[in-house]
C-alpha cells in the first residue's frame, strides 16, 4: 500500500552534514519526496512530539538534544514506506543498530541516533499534521 511516513534529521546530522548522504539512501531506495523543511524544536514541540517519554528521567536531555540546533522535517511516499523507512534507520540505541543502517552507520549514542522517522500508520498521519499543518508541496502544486 502507498504510505506516507514523517522523517525528522536531527540536529547531529545537519550538523555533520549527513543531510544529503541520508536522503539519498531513501532516494536510491526508490521512496519520492513530497515535503520537506527546515525548523527548529522548542521545548512544547519536544513535549508534543515526545509525549510518551515526558515522565523518562532523560526528557530534559532529549530537549537540549533536539533543540539545539536546525532538524529537516521531510516526509517521504512510497509502498510500505512507514516499516521500510523503519528499518533502514535500525533501532534507537545504535548499538544495536546494524552496520548498513542509518543509526548503525551513523548514530552516536541512543540519544544522538541522527534521525526519527514515524512508526506506525496512525503515528505517521499525526505526526505529518503536526510537521506540515499547511499541507505538502505536491498538493499545493496540484491545486494551483
Ligand atoms: P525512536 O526514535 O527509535 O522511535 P523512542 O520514541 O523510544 O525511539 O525515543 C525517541 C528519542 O528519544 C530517541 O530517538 C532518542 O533520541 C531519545 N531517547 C530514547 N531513549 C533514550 C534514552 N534512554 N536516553 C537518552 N535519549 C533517549
Amino acid at each position: 500500500m502507498t504510505e506516507r511516513t514523517l522523517v525528522i534529521l536531527k540536529p547531529d546530522a545537519l550538523q555533520r552534514a549527513l543531510a544529503g548522504e541520508i536522503i539519498s539512501r531513501l532516494e536510491k531506495k526508490g521512496f519520492i519526496l513530497v515535503g520537506a523543511k527546515l525548523f527548529r524544536f522548542d521545548e512544547a514541540l519536544c513535549r508534543r512530539h515526545y509525549a510518551h517519554l515526558v515522565d523518562k528521567p532523560f526528557f530534559p536531555e532529549i530537549v537540549d538534544y533536539m533543540t539545539s540546533g536546525p532538524c529537516l522535517a521531510m516526509v517521504w511516499q512510497g509502498p510500505e514506506v512507514i516499516a521500510f523507512v523503519r528499518s533502514m534507520i535500525g533501532p534507537t540505541n545504535p548499538l544495536e543498530a546494524a552496520p548498513g543502517t542509518i543509526r548503525g552507520d551513523y548514530g552516536i549514542s541512543t540519544r544522538k541516533n541522527v534521525i526519527h522517522a514515524s512508526d506506525s500508520l496512525a503515528a505517521a498521519e499525526q505526526e505529518i499534521q503536526r510537521f506540515f499543518p499547511e499541507g505538502l508541496a505536491d498538493e499545493q502544486l496540484k491545486s494551483t
